[in-house]
């Protein structure tokens, strides 16, 4: 392997080349690499000026986030080498492509100037890591681009482009061209014009224009929307501390970074950011396995979902087909389509050209026939046996040979679906989450006989389409409504016993979750919920207990079909949930019916425990029957699929921060006071042998 750093002459200039690929990122290589260059320039005073240029795609694009965690972790050698950098007595140029983020832009910033190809995205992304640039960003980024800018910036962690950053002031000049003769061109200029160094830690940060109470208010916003993140806060801090003395904001910044890398809310949102790319590495799977082309979508059922399935083929550019059984459903769903592309018009996240592009690549049809020539068919039909397997079958004699057949179901067997089509090997599932083109998650799942190329050609597209994806084998509702399952047949028993919807969502919403169990299903739609636990049910799947799910099926008997009728758990508003006396007394008269004793005694903590970790408890069942590859991959689901908290890491992440000995002993006392007569309480063994050896769920890989 060469040195990913090296310098070298170019005329006057001295090049300091750093080439680590894939994204040149700052590793302790680079790092000591760079130190030895600036060894070099310091004893050459021949040279002029010294370029900063990054080999192949990008940039210096970031740091390396798994030194984090390390205990001994420092950030003191990268700064020092940043504020060598900048101290240098001879200009020194960042010659800038691709994707300047993180340490890459600090390295920029400690430069005295700064070239960008007109490509360059520009930023400062820590605060998804729930950090913030701990190299200095936060003291340098406002003393070019000024106070409002830098915290828009920090805060949010948005890149910018390279005329929008030259308008700032972060960049001096955006110049079409191959970097090394772009920064060496600029380099050269600066030369025979004799400019000097320009460093930015001298400049005084302009508070002209600001309001006195600017940063209070600010802070004040952060601490009220973002609770949960602490980052939130101190960024605001340490872009505050910008208009210190340089060497004093430094230290203030380098105290309340290290206060987030060892925050609780950090080390989720890292586990997070690693369990994504993990989450697409697939045990047996050959790395070499030659994918299938997608070119063209095929998508069955115009509804809900089918829409917003097709949307996200269209955003990518893959010309998709939809087909209906009747005129009326395919313009319904079309319709719909239009709507939402034009309400994103209306925002100004989308153009009218964009619009019509993208309207141009989805088709609509009643002929499956159309479905012939589709790389991949998406079946979104209703949710039933009967009708998928005849849809399945269908598209087993239509589709071409080498075409993948995908289900949309949320419960149903896809081994049986697999089987209808006669062709199993190329079934697979894709189950997205409504709305479909919003949510981030698909669950791709894994039947017995689907072949190697197939789930790697879908869990390929689903990157292209801009979904996280993660492989779920086959059960009932695979990893994520599978373990909904349990959380909701709490929330009906704890409803029965006495709590109402708001104090159950209030308890799970003061953790994070973007919505607690009765809103969602009232969102999602009573009678959705309530037909999946009646053919489960008929299915033989539940447990011989009338009382389960006793809510959702009264509900659903009684047309409270949650939010679209206007009652669920909750009476609705418009849009806004108010708590309905007739839940209390349809909870109270099941309660009676089903023996159920009411109480007035019910906390916030007993909601928490009995909503959570049954639901860890069947992460854990999960794990052992090999249905989820690693407890990472369940975080995955539950936070891009569930709103489950990022800065809680997700539910298994959580179970390891609360220690499974007090997970595994709570369920054992509430198994002992609720009755375990159907084993809602019985530990997994797997999470019992782990809890009595010590370890943590995150210790557990697969046999
Ligand atoms: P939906 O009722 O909105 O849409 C189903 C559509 O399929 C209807 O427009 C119907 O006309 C059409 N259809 C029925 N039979 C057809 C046939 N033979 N050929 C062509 N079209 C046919 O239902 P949905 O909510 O979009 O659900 C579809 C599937 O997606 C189900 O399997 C469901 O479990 C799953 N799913 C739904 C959600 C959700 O939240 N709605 C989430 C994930 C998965």
């Amino acid at each position: 392997m060469t040195d990913p750093v090296s310098l070298d002459r170019h005329g006057d200039i001295a090049v300091l080349r750093i080439a680590n690929p894939p994204v040149n990122a700052v590793s302790s290589g680079v790092l000591a690499g760079m130190v030895a260059a600036l060894d070099a320039f310091e004893a050459d005073r021949s040279y002029a000026a010294l370029l900063v240029h990054c080999e192949g795609r990008t940039f210096v694009a970031g740091g390396d986030i798994s030194s984090f965690d390390s205990p001994d972790f420092t950030a003191t050698v990268y700064n020092g080498t940043l504020m060598r950098l900048e101290s240098q007595d001879r200009p020194v140029v960042a010659a800038l492509h691709g994707t300047v983020l993180g340490g890459g832009l600090e390295l920029a910033l400690a430069c005295h100037y700064r070239v960008a190809l007109p490509g360059t995205l520009v930023g400062l992304p820590e605060v998804k890591l729930g950090l913030l640039p701990g190299s200095l960003g936060t003291q340098r980024l406002p003393r070019v681009a000024g106070i409002e800018l830098a915290l828009d910036m920090i805060a949010t962690g948005r890149s910018i482009k390279a005329t929008a950053a030259q308008r700032a002031g972060i960049v001096d000049e955006v110049k079409e061209g191959a970097p090394l003769e772009v920064g060496l061109a600029f380099a050269n200029a600066l030369v025979a014009r004799g400019a000097g160094p320009r460093r930015i830690s001298g400049i005084k940060v302009s508070q002209v224009g600001l309001p006195a109470d600017y940063f209070e208010r600010a802070l004040d916003e952060a601490r009220r929307k973002k609770a949960f993140y602490p980052s939130a806060r101190n960024i605001v801090l340490a872009v505050q501390a910008s208009t210190l003395p340089f060497a004093e904001g430094e230290a203030v910044e380098a105290r309340l970074f290290e206060e987030l890398r060892t925050s609780p809310e950090s080390k989720a949102q890292r586990h997070l950011f690693f369990a994504e790319r993990q989450a697409g590495k697939i045990p047996g799977l050959p790395k070499d396995v030659a994918l299938r082309a997608v070119a063209s979508v095929g998508i069955v059922g115009a509804g809900t979902m089918g829409g917003g399935i097709a949307m996200n083929f269209a955003n990518a550019g893959i010309p998709t087909v939809l087909v209906e059984t009747t005129q009326a459903a395919l313009d319904r769903g079309l319709g719909i389509v239009r709507a939402n592309y034009e309400a994103s018009a209306a925002k100004g996240r989308l153009t009218s050209e964009q619009v019509a592009q993208r309207m141009a690549l989805l088709r609509g049809t009643l002929d499956h026939e159309a479905l012939a020539s589709c790389d991949l068919v998406i079946e979104a039909v209703f949710e039933n046996m009967d009708l998928k397997k005849q849809v399945c079958a269908r598209l087993g004699g239509v589709c071409k040979p080498g075409a993948i057949i995908a289900t949309n179901t949320s419960t149903l067997d896809v081994d049986v679906l697999a089987e209808a089509t006669g062709r199993p090997a190329d079934v697979v599932g894709m189950h997205f989450f409504s709305p479909a083109n919003v949510m981030r998650l698909l669950e791709v799942v894994r039947g017995a006989k689907t072949a190697p190329e197939v789930l790697a050609t879908v869990m390929q597209l689903a990157r292209k389409i801009g979904k996280v994806a993660v492989v779920s084998g086959v059960c009932y509702g695979f990893i994520g409504n599978r373990m909904a399952e349990v959380y909701m047949r709490e929330a009906e028993f704890l409803m029965m016993e006495g709590a109402t919807p708001a104090e159950i969502d209030g308890a799970v919403e003061a953790l994070g979750m973007a919505m607690g169990p009765c809103r969602m299903l009232d969102m999602a739609g009573i009678d959705v919920g309530a037909k999946t636990v009646i053919e489960y049910g008929k299915a033989g799947g539940l447990p011989p207990d009338d009382s389960y799910r006793a809510m959702v099926r009264t509900m659903f008997e009684l047309g409270r079909f949650g939010q679209k009728t206007g009652a669920g758990y909750y009476r609705y508003d418009g849009r806004k949930p108010v708590g309905d006396p007739e839940t209390g007394r349809l909870a109270r008269e099941l309660a009676v019916a089903h023996d159920i004793a009411q109480r007035s005694d019910i906390s916030q903590q007993e909601i928490v425990e009995r909503l959570l970790y049954p639901l860890i408890n069947e992460g854990a069942k999960i794990l052992e029957e090999g249905i989820a590859y690693r407890p990472s991959d369940i975080d995955i689901v539950w936070t891009a699929g569930y709103g489950f908290p990022d800065h809680k890491g997700g539910p298994m992440f959580m179970a390891d921060y609360i220690g499974l000995p007090v997970i595994a002993e709570r369920l054992l006392h509430y198994g002992q006071v609720r009755g375990n007569a159907f084993g809602y309480w019985t530990v997994s063994p797997l999470l019992a042998d782990l809890a009595k050896r010590g370890k943590r769920i995150s210790d557990w890989h697969a046999a």
